[in-house]
């Protein structure tokens, strides 16, 4: 099987990813949801002429000569609104959210007036509909708030409320399971005998998966055994997503594949001209009634890492209906970079968007032993297979790390 392109790759992941069904949220549990029907305001906002301001509620022809003297006849606070009519010569005491009398059509503030017992004396004029908050002024009835494929805010949350929801229909969460393989690993935290290094991809892979939207469930380290890793796949039964890291090249130790076909999955490709990254195995498998998408990204944290971003991140967001949100954005280079090979590369990077356009900079060792480059990276850098040297000054396309 030849090297597919990354594009190509990433093209057949998304053409074979449906969208999961919805399923309804208490609006306190909506932020980091994907919104699967649209919000379409319930009510106006404000539902009412609101006062801005605490003050008094008048006609603003009584008013337009002062000092005016007007007789209080009565009080609108927020929840509490002032139900008789408001004649000639006549203010409400008026209070900030309280309902404006259908009938005055100004606010005065209160520190324009002077009250004196039952009356108020205005020292100030003030415009029609001044201080007050018109009916519907923010959004009305029907209009529609949020489209649906919006990755929800707080702010997203708050309006929802105010649009008159207390939940929202969202889509499920891809439930997404993670298996570290290798004789080699020991969970974080435990001491290290000879031979032995921590297994970090699992946790990376959780954090991505969660922070795109996903549930991420790590089942743990298989050992490099068909016996067990077809134990820990079996386990992986209900999940939407499998993923597993290491083991994922032809060595003799390498049985991932060999165990995901065992266990029913059908393979679509497994080397992209990528660099870090060449042996990726994606597929998919019946599990009861469900499709579960298998993903075996390499062991190389540095590369199970970029793969995740490339591959999974989008895979996610269609599984939870959202349009390319992920895409890369254009910079120019900072500094020269060499000619590429046949792969193409993604370099980790430090990318500056003060300036326009917004600059680049690849990390001069891009040894994918370095996981700390990683860390301290901001960006992938694409260099695309068999380009040719590119001087600074080459835009390039780059994907953030922001996760
Ligand atoms: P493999 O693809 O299994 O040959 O793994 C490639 C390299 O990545 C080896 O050096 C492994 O020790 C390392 N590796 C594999 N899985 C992990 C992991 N979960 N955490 C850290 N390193 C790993
Ligand atoms: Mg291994």
């Amino acid at each position: 099987m030849a090297l597919l392109p990354v594009s190509v790759a990433l093209q057949r992941i998304l053409e074979t990813a449906r969208t999961l069904p919805a399923e309804t949220v208490d609006l306190l549990h909506a932020r980091g949801r994907t919104l699967a029907s649209p919000v379409i305001s319930k009510v106006d906002n404000p539902p009412f002429d609101a006062s801005a301001m605490d003050g008094y509620a008048v006609h603003a022809d009584d008013i337009a000569t002062v000092p005016a003297t007007l007789n209080i006849v009565g009080e609108s606070g927020a929840g509490h609104p002032f139900d008789g009519a408001l004649g000639n010569g006549q203010a409400v005491r008026i209070f900030t959210g309280g309902r404006v009398p259908p009938d005055a059509d100004a606010v005065v503030i209160q520190e324009n007036t002077e009250a004196l017992g039952p009356t108020v004396t205005v020292l100030e004029t003030a415009k029609r509909g001044a201080n007050i908050r018109p009916k519907g002024q923010d959004f009305t009835k029907d209009e529609c708030i949020i489209e649906e494929g919006r990755l929800l805010t707080a702010r997203d949350v708050l309006i929802s409320a105010s649009c008159g929801y207390g939940e929202l229909s969202v889509i499920r969460k891809p439930v997404v399971a993670i298996i570290s393989t290798g004789d080699e690993l020991v969970p974080p935290g435990k001491l290290l005998g000879p031979g032995q290094i921590s297994g970090s991809n699992a946790y990376g892979l959780a954090a991505v998966v969660e922070a795109v939207g996903g549930e991420a469930r790590f089942l743990g380290i298989a050992r490099d055994s068909l016996a067990s890793l077809e134990e820990f796949i079996s386990a992986a039964g209900d999940a939407d997503v499998l993923v597993t890291s290491g083991g994922a090249s032809v060595g003799d130790h390498d049985l991932v594949r060999p165990a995901l076909e065992n266990a029913g999955a059908k393979l679509d490709f497994y080397k992209i001209a990528m660099r870090p990254g060449k042996p990726l195995f994606f597929g998919s498998r019946n599990v009861g009634s469900r499709l579960q998408y298998c993903l075996g990204l390499p062991g190389n944290p540095v590369s199970a890492m970029i793969c995740a971003r490339v591959f999974l991140v989008p895979l996610i967001s269609r599984l939870l209906g959202r349009e390319a949100p992920f895409e890369a954005i254009d910079a120019v280079l900072a500094e020269p970079v060499p000619a590429n090979g046949p792969r193409e590369h993604y370099m980790r990077g430090l990318l500056d968007v003060s300036t326009a356009p917004a600059r680049v900079t690849p990390f001069t060792n891009q040894d994918s032993g370095l996981v700390k480059s990683l860390q301290r990276a901001n960006c992938l850098v694409v260099i695309p297979a068999d380009a040719p040297r590119l001087p600074a000054g080459t835009t390039v396309k780059v994907f953030r790390l922001d996760i």
